[in-house]
């Protein structure tokens, strides 16, 4: 049984006054620890006070992506070490807005799972179809390349740090949630798919988050199947209301 994973991507939204204020108001509405874990992912130019405001805290810190290198001439691009300096104990790796917007290929981001894993930091590592890929019933073959190239070369050890989220682009910001029956369907296949591959610890160990326009009439659905370990929650992880009512489902 996976402990319950509740994570907010803040995508392009919150000054650092805003996250600030956002975190203050989290931690006063859980005086003990909600039995989750609860991850933020604010901006890179919020993180540094995120952290401070989340220490001591059951909110973890996480970014919204890195760069695969260690260091270098990559004008505009963040490390994972800087990451880890930053505060941060997760990195969400391939989200669809990586891919599509700013062409993150399997490869890439094969390679970035590697270099956040390599710093010590918790990937998000994101998957999902299109509805293109979708209705022409490719959604297998899609979720299964971007498995098995994003995940070249990770060990069973790798594999134990690592945290997967389904998301259905077409489910994602547009108010369409996959229903519980297909994020299962997929949930599953991914597990089964990574005990074949890794061993049938790892894969019942491993948290399988579902993304795509999760709010709190929904979550407790979602969470009712049996391998849906958590969510990965956009839009309404922006409204502190919205996400202590996730949180709390
Ligand atoms: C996301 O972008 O990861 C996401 C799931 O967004 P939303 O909840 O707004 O669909």
């Amino acid at each position: 049984m996976v402990r319950p994973i509740i994570a907010g991507n803040w995508k392009m939204h919150k000054t650092v006054a805003e996250a600030i204020a956002f975190v203050a108001q989290l931690r006063s509405a859980f005086p003990t620890a909600p039995d989750r874990e609860v991850i933020v992912a604010p901006p890179f130019t919020a993180l540094g006070a995120a952290a401070e405001a989340v220490r001591g805290s059951f909110i973890r810190l996480s970014a919204q992506n890195l760069h695969e290198a260690e260091k270098g001439a990559y004008t505009g691009e963040i490390s994972g070490a800087m990451l880890r300096e930053a505060g941060c104990t997760h990195v969400i790796v391939g989200h669809s807005e990586r891919r599509t917007l700013f062409g993150e290929g399997n490869d890439r981001i094969n390679r970035k799972l590697l270099a956040a894993l390599g710093v010590g930091l918790r990937p998000i590592f994101c998957v999902g179809e299109s509805l293109g890929e979708r209705e022409a019933g490719r959604r297998e073959e899609v979720v299964a390349g971007q498995l098995k190239e994003g995940l070249n070369n990770l060990t069973a050890d790798d594999i134990g740090s690592l945290i997967i989220a389904y998301e259905p682009v077409w489910a994602i910001g547009t108010g369409k949630t996959a229903t519980p029956d297909q994020a299962e369907e997929v949930h599953r296949s991914i597990r089964e798919w990574i005990a074949r591959l890794y061993g049938p610890k790892r894969a019942a160990d491993l948290a399988i988050l579902y993304g795509g326009s999760v709010t709190p009439k929904n979550i407790a659905e979602l969470m009712a199947q049996p391998d849906i370990d958590g969510a990965l929650v956009g839009g309404a992880s922006l409204e502190v209301d919205s996400f202590v009512r996730i949180i709390g489902y």
